[in-house]
Parts: structure tokens; sequence; C-alpha cells
């Protein structure tokens, strides 16, 4: 069922919010009922409807469990049918290898991020669904920084102490008022998703199933209600070869000699834009960037929900603090802790990005798995929880 809207646009713009959240993914959401819940004015906009569907491995890691088990969450995966994940199944260059996995679970995007919007909703934030946001440009010394919102015909302002801009990969928000400079790597791939109804049951409920080959990555996994979840990572130029998204995945399944998925390429595939980015800046003046929007690398260790929600939680306690007194040094300290949480995550993946480019290195790391999975253990440890990082500090004013 649709999660209604909590409040009129007309309505939110007669009010001064402690904080404007744009975008209600994981990193969002995270942050709303944060600041919500230690009493924060908070209104939380985004410009689909929930639930929606977006284009995801719909694989949560033992670091994004962790992430919600420490904010009184940890029940929500398992009350929603979460399918526990026991292994990957991992084909390259003619070789397969199982890697064992623990700890990590698979959930439809439309029914975690609708989950987590109820959680935001619960702890006291409004909400604005099917309303576009964009950010003034900041001029002058201010209060306040200005959101105007558009939801169909009907248009208006929003003051708030603080924003967040947790609109995604594409997100715009801090580039257009702030110029807050984003690119993306030369060459980068592009993500492309779709999800199947039935498909062969060589794909089993509790595994995941990834090809790497010419032209970039799959992955497949059964969801909470059985549908098959299939995400990919292509090289543009090998995607308009193959004459689309479905039959680049057809090709790869193909190459790793899996069943194919009846009527593949007629599936309503969804892209997404190039699958990095880096901006300049993580904070501007009385404005945090979270989650995606904040930078992003290649998807394949599958960590994007557990970094927008650790960062929707770590930047809570900075941004109650802005709401009493905005200081430039709060947006220093979003560039420090955000470094210091997510820096080493991101340069491992940004590694392992760069050496799926290799089809001999990929060759020689899936038959060393193949003839011994033990060899997986540092990542698959990598993984799974780690305790005691401790750079999250308690919401307490
Ligand atoms: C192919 C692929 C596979 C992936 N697989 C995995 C995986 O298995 N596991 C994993 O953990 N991660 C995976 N990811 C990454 C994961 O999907 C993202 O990292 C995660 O969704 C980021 O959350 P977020 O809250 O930052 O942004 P999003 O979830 O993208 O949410 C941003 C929201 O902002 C809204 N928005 C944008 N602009 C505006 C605006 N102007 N006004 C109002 N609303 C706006 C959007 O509608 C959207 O709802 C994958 C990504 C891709 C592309």
């Amino acid at each position: 069922m649709t999660i209604p809207a909590t409040i009129e646009i007309q309505e939110a713009s007669r009010r001064t919010w402690d904080v404007v959240i744009v975008g209600a993914g994981p990193a969002g959401t995270m942050a709303a009922r944060e600041l919500a819940r230690h009493g924060r004015a908070v209104l939380l906009i985004d410009r689909a409807s929930f639930p929606r569907w977006k284009v995801c491995g719909c694989c949560l890691n033992a670091h994004a469990l962790a992430a919600l088990k420490a904010v009184g969450l940890g029940s929500l995966m398992m009350h929603r049918g979460a399918v526990p994940l026991t292994g990957i199944h991992l084909a390259a260059a003619g070789y397969v290898a199982e890697v064992p996995l623990g700890g990590g679970v698979s959930l439809s995007r439309e029914v975690f991020d609708a989950a987590l919007v109820e959680a935001a909703l619960s702890a006291g934030a409004a909400f604005l669904p099917q309303t576009v946001a964009s950010l003034e440009r900041q001029l002058g010394i201010s209060e306040v920084r200005i959101v105007d919102l558009q939801q169909g015909t009907s248009r208006a302002r929003v003051a708030a102490r603080v924003v967040l801009a947790a609109d995604g990969l594409g997100g715009k928000l801090a580039a257009r008022a702030d110029g807050n400079a984003m690119a993306t790597v030369p060459g980068a791939r592009i993500g492309a998703g779709v999800t199947a109804a039935g498909g062969p049951a060589f794909y089993v409920r509790g595994r995941i199933f990834m090809i790497c080959g010419r032209g970039g990555y799959l992955g497949l996994v059964r969801l909470e209600d059985d549908r098959l979840n299939l995400a990919a990572a292509l090289d543009p130029p090998w995607v308009r070869l193959c004459g689309g998204p479905g039959r680049a995945a057809e090709e790869l399944l193909a190459e790793a000699g899996w069943p194919t998925v009846p009527n593949l390429a007629e599936l309503p595939w969804r892209g997404t834009p190039a699958l990095t980015r880096q901006v300049q800046r993580h904070a501007g003046d009385r404005l945090f960037l979270i989650g995606d929007a904040a930078g992003y690398i290649e998807p394949f260790t599958g960590e994007g929900m557990a970094w927008a929600l650790a960062a929707g939680r770590a930047v809570a306690p900075l941004a109650a603090q802005a709401v009493q007194h905005w200081h430039p040094q709060l947006a220093r300290q979003w560039e420090a802790v955000y470094r210091r949480l997510l820096g080493s995550r991101q340069q491992i993946c940004r590694i392992v990005a760069a050496a799926l480019r290799s089809p001999w290195l990929m060759r020689t790391v899936v038959r060393l798995l193949a003839l011994a999975p033990a060899l997986a253990t540092p990542m698959t440890h990598y993984l799974g929880e780690r305790k005691g990082k401790g750079i999250i500090t308690n919401l307490t004013q």
C-alpha cells in the first residue's frame, strides 16, 4: 500500500524546519529517523511515491544489518521476510567458485525502503512523497536554507536550519545550489536492473549468483517473495553492441553456462547514471551530503546500502548541532567523520572494481577460489561484521 504524505506542501512552507532531508533512500530515512526521535522537526522529501523500485542487487551485508541493529531496527529485516544469504556462486572465464557468506540477507528495495520510511514517520518525521526538491543558492549569511518544492503543479518554498542531500547517485541538489563539483570516472560502467517473476529453479533462495564477464558483471538473487532480482554493472559500449541491457545479461548468462531467464531482453530493464561519483566537498553552508549523493564506487562488493545507513546515522549528531548553531567548522568535521567512517572501505571497493577490469586477474582469482574456497575468508570477513570502530557518537543535544 502506498505510504501517504503526512503534510501538504503549502502547510510545510508555513514553518521553519530543523532539518529538511531530500531523498528517502536508506541514507535519508536513517538520518530522518535518528533526528526525529531525538526531537528535531524533520521534513523528509522524495520525488517518488513509496514503495518504489530501484536498480539494486538487494543484498544487505553484515555491516548494513549491524547499522540497523545499532539504532533498534534489528528486527526490521526478518519481519519483512528478508532471505538469509549463505554463499556466493561466482563464475568467471569458465570457472565457478563457491564462496561461503555469513550474515547477509536479500530483501527487495520496495519493501526495505518503505519499511525505513515508515520507521522515520513513526519517530515523528513529516513526509512529502512525489515532490521534487531543489536547493536555492545561499546569498550572504542566513539563519536558514531555502528548498524549493514542486508537487505536480503546486509549488512552495520551505525554510530549514539544515538540509541533508540524500538524493542518490544522480542527485544534483548540492551541485546546482553550491557549485559543488561532481565528477564521474572516465569509462565508468552503468547500472541496470530488473525483477523477474519465477525464473529457473537453478537460482535457489539464499545464494547470490554472480557472473564476471566480458563487458561487466551480473548478480542474481531471490527476493522475499521468490521473484528473481537481476542487477548489473556494464560497459556502455558493450550494452550498445549487445542491443540493450537484457541482451547483455543474456550474453553474460551464456558465457557462464547458466540457465537464461525467459524473455529476459523483453523485461522492463531500468538503468542508472555512471556508477562512480566523486564530489568535491561533503558539506556546504548548512548542508551535509550523505549516501550515494556523497560519492559512489561500482557496486561489486554490495555495500552501498551499508555506507548509506552508516552515513545517515553518523551525520545526525552534527546536523543536530547545526540546528542549534551553524558553524563552518561543522562542515569540516563532517568531511573528517565521513573519511574516517567510509574512506578505507570505499578504497577497498575501488581496488576490487579496478581488479575486475582485468580478465586475467579475475580468471586467476576465481580459479584459485574454485580450488580453495577458504582463500575467500579475508573478503568474507571484510564484508562481515567488524566490531568496535566506535566513531558514532550519541545524539544528545
Ligand atoms: C547495479 C547496482 C547494484 C547494487 N547492489 C547493491 C547491493 O546488493 N547491496 C548494497 O548495499 N548496495 C547496492 N547498490 C547500491 C545501492 O543501491 C545504493 O548505494 C543505495 O541505494 C544508496 O542509498 P541512498 O539513500 O544514498 O540513495 P537512493 O537509495 O538512491 O535514494 C535517493 C532518493 O532520492 C530521491 N531523489 C533524488 N533527487 C531528488 C529530488 N531532486 N527531489 C526529491 N527526491 C529526490 C530519489 O527518488 C531516491 O528515492 C547497488 C547499486 C547498483 C546501481
